[in-house]
């Protein structure tokens, strides 16, 4: 059983060399637990988070202690009754190639309605904290302009689309590089992308919404949720989803300058932890694995083979390497 230890914590930009991959004997279930065969596992941006000595939502990972992810696997030996061998189920325990879970830290999906691996992606927490940020966050109305950063992105991608169907006039989404944009407009949906590397987020936001916008979905912080606060309208708002721009920052990171812009314009900021609402699960899974069937939600994925090739897939979604969600495949 390989699997990935914290060999040491980055400063600024994570390397190579601060995981570890090491050989474990495979466990055996106890009475109550499953083992499962990873068959994907997840990056996400808030490992880099882990990966500091920090206190923060969630503990940070140990130095010389095994990485944490969501994964799905198939179940191949079970002391549960209420999980049998052959089921397919989601839980935490990624970064290695077999988990032993108890029963209760699985949970079975349903791999009649969608593919093992979209329950890492639209499915998932990445899908429902899109749909928080729009429908509980900052709702979307009819007829709103709305703003998404990271927009090619894994929550971004799904958030432009369900803009889109609660009733948008308008989606903008940010993006880095020509071919982002592109994919943002043909398969996405947006009306119209930025690419912040190109130049001002803040000045093609303008040009992008001369009249302003009514609602942002916030995964990067800096100076995109600067632009976005200067772009709101009255009572516009926006939900606080992450800031990626500053998870590798070694110090403190300057502030929107623009701050009085709540006041004057009556402006909602709110933040919001998915893991905070699971209880929505069973309603958006019904909805969005529906959406994935009648094709009215559309995904992407960027995926790397094997698990030896975790730490670039982690690296490579902190830098813009993926279109869509992240993914590792295990074990072919
Ligand atoms: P993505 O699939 O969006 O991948 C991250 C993307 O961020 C990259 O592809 C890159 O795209 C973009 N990016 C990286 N650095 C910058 C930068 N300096 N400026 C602008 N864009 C940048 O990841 P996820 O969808 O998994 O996560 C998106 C955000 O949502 C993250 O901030 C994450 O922490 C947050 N999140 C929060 C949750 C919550 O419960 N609050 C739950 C899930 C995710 P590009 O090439 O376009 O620059």
């Amino acid at each position: 059983n390989r699997v990935y230890r914290l060999a040491s914590r980055p400063l600024g930009e994570p390397r190579p060399e601060n995981f570890e991959l090491v050989e474990e004997e495979v466990p055996r279930p106890g009475a109550g637990q499953i083992l499962v065969r990873n068959t994907w596992m997840s990056v996400d941006p808030y490992m880099r988070g882990r990966m500091d000595d920090a206190e923060s939502y969630i503990p940070p990972f140990q130095v010389g202690g095994p990485l944490e992810g969501s994964a799905v696997g198939e179940v191949i030996a079970s002391e549960a009754g209420e999980i049998p061998v052959g089921a397919t189920v989601s839980h935490f325990l990624g970064w290695r190639e077999y988990a032993l879970l108890n029963a209760a830290e699985a949970t079975v999906v349903d791999t009649g309605i969608a593919r093992p691996q979209d329950y890492l992606g639209a499915l998932g927490t990445t899908g429902l904290t899109a749909y928080l940020a729009l429908t509980v966050i900052a709702p979307v109305r009819e007829g709103d302009v709305v703003f998404v950063s990271a927009a090619a992105g894994a929550v971004g991608s799904i958030a432009g689309q369900l803009a889109r169907k609660l009733g948008a006039a308008k989606v903008i989404g940010s993006a880095g590089g020509p071919d982002k944009g592109k994919k943002l407009i043909e398969t996405f949906g947006f009306d119209t992308a930025i690419d912040h590397r190109a130049g001002s987020v803040a000045g093609q936001l303008a040009a992008a919404a001369p009249q302003g916008i009514d609602v942002y979905v916030d995964n990067v912080g800096g100076d995109h949720l600067e632009a976005a606060i200067g772009a709101l309208r009255t009572h516009g708002r926006a939900a606080l989803v992450g800031m990626i721009s500053q998870y590798n920052a070694t110090g403190p990171v300057p502030g929107p300058r623009n701050v009085y812009d709540l006041v004057t314009k009556r402006l909602s900021l709110r933040g919001v932890l998915v893991t905070d609402h699971l209880d929505r699960f069973p309603e958006y899974i019904g909805k969005a694995a529906a959406w994935l069937t009648d094709g009215t939600l559309r995904t992407e994925e960027t995926v790397f083979e094997g698990i030896e090739q975790a730490p670039a897939a982690f690296l490579g979604v902190l830098r813009g390497a993926n279109t869509g969600k992240m993914l590792v495949r295990l074990g072919r």
